[in-house]
């Protein structure tokens, strides 16, 4: 067994992003500023998109876009239930109706074949989730948007650096909202950021998420600016502050070296656990792609165990190995329970992949040797308490 604790995630700061936080500290200006602008213009530049907000989290980023589109009473959203209960929340906030689509059973994305059925006249937009960094498989949603005249906002929490067919995610004719949560693929703390081609959206996302005032803050202190603004609707206070962009300013070009490194942890895990007939590896689709590898999400199969997924989560943590739990299903939360029941067995692989699915340890930092680790306690907790 492994003598140290081995976290499921733990970001990757080095001293040039210290430096950063530091130099901004000591500038004199820490809010949104010339460093956010820095960091916007590279990630816009890094995933093709010709606008992109930075925003206080990715949270913000969904609030903002259904708001933008005027999202309200009576609307549905067809989403996923296999995702953060954030995508869901704030379709709810807004007035909206959330209307689930099962999973895939194999890439556990919302499965484009079974979207169709559940587009009614009220139905104003898709949300599909790039879960764990693997992209949807977009060009049946874009067609089914393009039919009904819907708009596309892809919940691209686990996708920054993700490509579909050559393409960024971030890059396509849609609103792209990106997680920098300390756990996703590079953070600023906390942050995220709406990526459009829209610049009328941009412009409402951009209005709502400070106030609804006409110039940004550092613009009216700066010599050439004026102190005078004007609110020109009511607004937010979802501004990503300098002191965040610091870190992003310097996590971005380490984005690519970062998938590279988690490719090859996921490919180890593939490999050495192919043959545990308990465990259900993740499964890549079968169109040209990059797997961003935010997440390395096997199902345990429970059935074949005496101990449920929980209990197999605490096993593993007693051998030194955190795990992560991505995602009960949104459907099964209390909340969602009480006030969106859906029909038994309506979600069946969401439902199945809910119980079982747990997050293995996958970050830049790690080494093979952890990896390898993690592969033994897996064994091993497979081994004692195998039916
Ligand atoms: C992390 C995450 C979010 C929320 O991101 P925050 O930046 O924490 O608000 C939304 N959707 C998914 C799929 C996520 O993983």
């Amino acid at each position: 067994m492994r003598s140290e604790f081995l976290p499921f995630s733990t970001p990757t700061i080095d001293e040039a992003e210290i430096n950063e936080v530091v130099d901004c500290l000591r500038s004199g200006w820490i809010t949104t500023g010339p460093k956010v602008k820095r960091f916007e213009e590279a990630f816009a530049a890094y995933v093709g998109a010709p606008f992109a907000v930075p925003l206080s989290s990715a949270t913000a980023g969904l609030h903002l876009a259904l708001l933008a589109l005027k999202i309200g009473e009576g609307d549905e959203i067809i989403t996923t239930p296999m995702t953060f209960a954030s995508t869901v929340s704030m379709i709810v906030l807004c007035g909206g109706r959330p209307v689930f689509v099962d999973i895939e059973s194999g890439t556990l994305n919302i499965d484009a074949t079974k979207i169709r059925e559940k587009i009614t006249p009220r139905t104003r937009a898709i949300i599909p989730v790039h879960f764990a960094g693997q992209s949807c498989d977009m060009d049946p949603i874009f067609s089914l948007a393009t039919e009904f005249g819907l708009t596309v906002i892809e919940d691209a929490a686990h996708a920054a650096g993700s490509e579909y067919k050559g393409q960024r995610i971030g890059s396509l004719d849609s609103i792209s909202i990106f997680s920098f949560h300390p756990n996703k693929n590079i953070t600023t703390g906390e942050g995220g950021m709406v990526c459009t081609r829209d610049e009328t959206l941009a412009e409402e996302v951009s209005l709502l998420k400070f106030h609804g005032m006409n110039r940004e803050a550092w613009k009216r202190f700066a010599a050439s600016g004026t102190p005078n603004y004007d609110i020109v609707l009511p607004g937010f206070k979802y501004n990503m502050m300098d002191i965040q962009a610091a870190l992003g300013i310097h996590q971005l070009p380490k984005l690519d070296d970062f998938i590279t490194k988690r490719t090859e942890i996921a490919e180890f895990y593939s490999h050495a656990l192919a043959d545990i007939p308990e465990l259900a590896l993740p499964v890549c689709a079968p169109f040209a792609q990059r797997h961003a590898w935010h997440l390395y999400t096997p199902l345990v199969k429970v059935e074949k165990l005496t101990i449920d997924r929980d209990q197999f989560m605490t096993a593993l943590k007693q051998e030194n190995i955190g795990t992560g739990l991505h995602y009960k299903a949104v459907h099964h939360h209390a909340w969602y329970r009480e006030n969106l029941p859906q029909p038994e067995g309506s979600l069946p692989n969401a439902d199945y992949a809910s119980d079982r699915i747990l997050s293995l340890p996958l970050f830049p930092k790690m080494t093979l040797d952890d990896a390898n680790d993690v592969v033994e306690a897996l064994k091993t907790v497979i081994t004692r308490c195998r039916r």
